[in-house]
């Protein structure tokens, strides 16, 4: 793929993860709708006429019994970009429900993304520091995009921050908490709490985690021992979006409603972009229209390497989220 200055532009590689059947099989939930037919193909099925069935292809389809390790392989290609001052994103979409914070956080016995990613980076940075006239620094940064407000989860209580871009066209964030961590043990002491504050300081714990974009920031900086001693900045984002499902058809309300909205633009510009990027002809790519995607604009298209994680779960209930989230995936896949 090229874009229109014959620059060569990495794709999104999508990939499709269906997580266990959760439902009882009874007329309630009417069973699964969701059918896997190899390691690329699934099929979804109308349970109400089951001769109406929609196949889609994917980069990678992950089925039911896939294990979090075989989901961090599917990622783990472009850690070695960031080591070398590029950037890359991986973010997980689909319905609340569906899987996403199992797959990027997942649990202290079934570790997710973000810690293996993190493991896999000091890793590559030890056997590298061994070998090569380069030393590395790594830092994290945590945050959380919530009715479009940049909020800190290093430092909670802080306020609204701001989105700027320097001269050479990198995204920052003035007054965002960057702590330099040394080993992984240093990012669990950050991360687990931090995971923790975000779901905790809220009373309505579900609402809130399912409407906000928790954002986790590595960045690996690399200077050259010998003269000229040049330096390189890799960034690599790790993205629990919000929810996707059409807020709207599940009634809220107020608050909710407003909340709603805000993460429908941010997911709604996401989903722009992607057009946009894709889209042979020269079109507008409107990174400036929401938060989410202005944060990662310098790291989603262009030279940047991402991969999407579109979690779908396979209950009936599911059918309308699961349809829309595939549609939204199959078209990413296109970038
Ligand atoms: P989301 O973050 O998309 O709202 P969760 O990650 O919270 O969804 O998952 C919803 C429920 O399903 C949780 O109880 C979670 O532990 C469980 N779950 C999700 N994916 C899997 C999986 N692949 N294997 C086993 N349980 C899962
Ligand atoms: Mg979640």
């Amino acid at each position: 793929v090229s874009d229109g200055a014959n620059k060569k532009v990495s794709r999104v590689r999508v990939v499709v993860r269906l997580r266990p059947y959760m439902g009882t099989h009874d007329e309630k939930d009417e069973g699964s709708c969701v059918r896997g037919l190899d390691s690329k193909n699934l099929e979804i099925i109308n349970m109400r006429n089951a001769t109406e069935t929609v196949k889609y292809s994917f980069d990678v389809f992950h089925g039911e019994q896939t294990t979090q390790q075989e989901v961090f392989l599917s990622v783990k290609p472009i850690l070695p970009h960031i080591l070398t001052g590029q950037n890359a994103s991986v973010f997980a979409y689909g319905p609340t429900g569906a899987g996403k914070t199992h797959t990027m956080m997942g649990s202290s016995n079934q570790p997710g993304v973000i810690p293996r990613a993190v493991r896999e980076v000091f890793k590559m940075v030890n056997a590298k520091n061994e070998v090569e006239g380069w030393d590395y620094s790594i830092s994290m940064s945590y945050l959380e995009i919530y009715n479009e407000k940049v909020l800190d989860l290093l430092s909670p209580g802080s306020q609204d921050l701001q989105i700027r871009e320097d001269k050479d066209k990198n995204i920052l964030i003035p007054g965002l908490t960057h702590t330099t961590i040394t080993s992984f043990s240093d990012f669990d002491k950050l991360f687990v709490p931090a995971s923790l504050n975000r779901t905790t300081a809220s009373t309505k714990i579900n609402q809130r985690s399912s409407r906000s974009h928790a954002v986790l920031l590595l960045k690996v900086v690399r200077t050259q021992h010998a003269s000229p001693h040049r330096q390189q900045t890799g960034k690599l984002y790790l993205i629990d979006l919000a929810g996707s499902e059409d807020n709207r058809r599940t009634g809220n309300q107020g608050i909710r409603l407003k909340e709603s909205g805000a993460i429908n633009l941010s997911l709604f510009t996401l989903s722009k972009v992607v057009d946009s990027l894709n889209s042979s002809t020269a079109v507008r790519v409107p990174y400036r229209d929401s938060k989410l995607t202005r944060l990662l604009q310098d790291s989603l298209g262009g030279s940047a390497h991402s991969v999407m994680i579109t979690n779908i779960a396979p209950e009936y209930k599911f059918y309308f989220d699961t349809f829309g989230a595939l549609n939204f995936a199959s078209k990413s896949k296109l970038i």
